[in-house]
């Protein structure tokens, strides 16, 4: 079956079946050709309803996951927005197409450079990469830029770093599973003027946000 065609049905099946039915989402869903970020020994599978390895022992999120991430933040055209965990950088395009800037770190160079480098060919001009331990946000990075509008954090953390709740405009929201290694509750904060609010959006299994203010190891 073509790729077009196993999207459409990921889209039915994965995503709508399971409640997210937000246009702006299924439509760039169906536009970034996930199977471009997958290794081409998994390629075939790039629409199955999992993660997949893209080596270096990370993975490419399932697509629902990555769906319900950038749906329960309501990402805006004006908004910036700081994504910790670039892995294949599929989640990093379809933010590009509904954000006005990404912000992007990831800790392992060469998955950072592979994904720099088809997001480019693809013609995304409003990415910014880092190499770096993303769980102290975007320090010192180029360019410079301190609030953001959203945070996803697509790698689990024991808790909720400082640092990107300090990097979070009022009004802004923060999503990122936490837990221990093996299962994680999926987190929503939101920056109020007077300090923050936290819902749970129930279970899930990231691989570790690996840092200073993640795990250490
Ligand atoms: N959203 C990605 C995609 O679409 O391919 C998948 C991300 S993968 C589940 C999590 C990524 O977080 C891995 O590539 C891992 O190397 C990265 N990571 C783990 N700890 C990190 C840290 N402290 N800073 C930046 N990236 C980190």
């Amino acid at each position: 079956m073509k790729f077009e065609d196993q999207r459409k049905i990921m889209i039915r099946s994965q995503i709508e079946a399971r409640g997210i039915h937000t246009k702006k989402i299924l439509d760039v869903l169906f536009k970034v050709k996930r199977h471009l970020f997958v290794p081409i020994e998994n390629r075939h599978l790039s629409y199955n309803d999992s993660p997949l390895s893209i080596g270096k022992g990370q993975t490419i999120s399932q697509p629902y996951i990555v769906a319900l991430m950038m749906d329960l933040i309501d990402i805006q055209p004006e908004d910036k927005i700081l994504e910790i965990g670039t892995g294949s950088g599929y989640q990093t395009a379809l933010i590009a197409e509904l954000a006005l800037e990404v912000y992007t770190v990831e800790r392992i160079g060469v998955l950072s450079e592979e994904a720099k480098q088809i997001l480019t060919e693809m013609g995304y001009e409003n990415i910014f990469y880092k190499i770096s331990d993303g769980s102290q946000g975007w320090k010192k990075g180029f360019p410079q830029c301190n609030e953001f509008n959203k945070i996803i954090v697509s790698a689990a953390a024991p808790e909720i770093p400082r640092s990107l709740l300090k990097q979070l405009c009022v009004g802004g929201m923060l999503i990122i599973p936490t837990g221990n290694r093996f299962y994680q509750e999926l987190l929503v904060v939101e920056r109020e003027e007077k300090g923050y609010v936290q819902k749970n959006h129930g279970g899930c299994a990231f691989v570790p946000l690996i840092g200073k203010e993640g795990w250490k190891f």
